[in-house]
């Protein structure tokens, strides 16, 4: 059996190490903004090459009070994708303000950003990149319209920790940036947590005091905030992960390649295709293929698990409904959603897995193609 993750796995390796941890927080018995979070943010921030980072409840919280940061609110549009975490686009919204999808490039999966500038309005405030799956969309192209139409940008990097562009850690490229510790990403807590990052000093106070019941001062709220904080147990496993996190993308991108190696002559079968000048860090690992669903079973039945991310693009859920997209709003998002399979891609898989999985796909379209 190989399951699409295992935590397990990798908690054997550093089980010692959080158990020092651990003893060392509850012996201080100081569970909020306290020395561990302080210590986590300065050195997260270090690791991308960022001023300020924030520590909040979630990634979802990250967004939200990035964008309440940047004050954008009622009314005000921001550019985004369908194709992603229902997280980004409810972030949108809980301010008050509106997503206006955009389609996917049909290559990276990533924001289409020759369909950016048909759809600015006199209501656009802010452009919301992705990088989905941890391959950093075109942010040489997204910045430049954002300078061109005097827009923010602000990326979510909750599934792209450590991702580069153009040399750059992706976080370190837009006015603010959201990063998601929930258990599987990349880099996880043992818990909900998430961080807000910026070079930005008036951003970062903003974002200090939002997450913190809008208080500057102890029982004085200037601003409505809420309560969103990174505890001390989080931020104390997050700063033990932290030192593994370019050994573990870099065994992540290893399979990746040994994936693209073992399965690239398969006719049908559709593989990540890295977008110049970037790294991904392949939090997932996505081919696709027209018998996605038949796949699926046959792998599961051989004892493989897999994922599909996603299978309902945010414009056509249920509860995005007045936002007022169709069917065919966004073809290449429509369909991908049918064909996307994720395989299972975490550090500790054993070269003998991956070639295991990848001879079931072989087999799986070797019969097909007959029948
Ligand atoms: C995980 C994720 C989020 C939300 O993060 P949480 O910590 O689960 O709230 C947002 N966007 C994307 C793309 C994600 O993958």
């Amino acid at each position: 059996m190989i399951p699409f993750v295992d935590l397990k796995r990798e908690y054997r390796l550093i089980e010692r190490k959080i158990w020092q941890v651990f003893d060392r927080v509850l012996r201080r018995q100081h569970f909020i903004l306290g020395e561990e979070g302080v210590a986590f943010e300065r050195s997260f921030s270090g690791y991308l090459g960022v001023r300020y980072a924030i520590g909040v409840n979630s990634g979802s919280d990250a967004l939200y009070l990035a964008f309440k940061a940047l004050g954008v609110g009622e009314g005000d549009e921001v550019i985004t994708v369908s194709h992603t975490f229902i997280s980004t686009v409810d972030a949108i919204t809980r301010n008050g303000a509106i997503p206006v999808f955009v389609d996917i490039d049909p290559q990276t999966y990533t924001i289409d950003v020759t369909k950016i500038e048909e759809k600015l309005t006199k209501k656009t405030k802010a452009i919301l990149p992705i990088h989905l799956y941890g391959q950093p969309a075109d942010m040489g192209t997204i910045r430049m319209i954002a300078k061109r139409h005097k827009l923010k940008v602000v990326e979510d990097a909750c599934q792209a920790h450590g991702a580069l562009w153009g040399g750059k850690r992706v976080g370190s490229l837009g006015d603010i940036a959201a990063f998601s510790f929930y258990p599987p990403k990349n880099l996880g807590g043992y818990g909900d947590g998430g961080m807000m990052v910026t070079n930005n000093i008036s951003l970062a106070t903003s974002a200090r005091i939002l997450r913190n019941y809008g208080q500057k001062d102890k029982y004085l709220s200037n601003t409505r905030g809420v309560n969103s904080r990174l505890d001390e147990i989080q931020a104390a496993v997050l700063l033990v992960k932290l030192k593994y996190l370019d050994q573990w993308n870099a065994m992540r991108r290893k399979h990746a390649a040994l994936y693209e190696n073992l399965l690239c002559d398969i006719d049908g079968l559709e593989l990540p295709h890295e977008a110049p000048h970037t790294k991904s860090v392949y939090h997932l690992y996505v081919v696709r293929s027209r018998y996605r669903d038949l796949l699926r079973e046959y792998l599961l039945q051989h004892g493989v698990e897999t994922g599909i991310h996603y299978p309902v693009p945010a414009h056509l859920q249920p509860a995005y409904k007045n936002l007022g997209y169709r069917k065919g709003s966004l073809p290449i998002t429509e369909q991908y959603a049918h064909e996307i399979i994720s395989l299972p891609i975490y550090p500790e898989l054993s070269e003998r897995e991956i070639r295991y999985v990848s001879k079931l796909i072989h087999r799986f379209f070797s019969s097909h193609k007959r029948r």
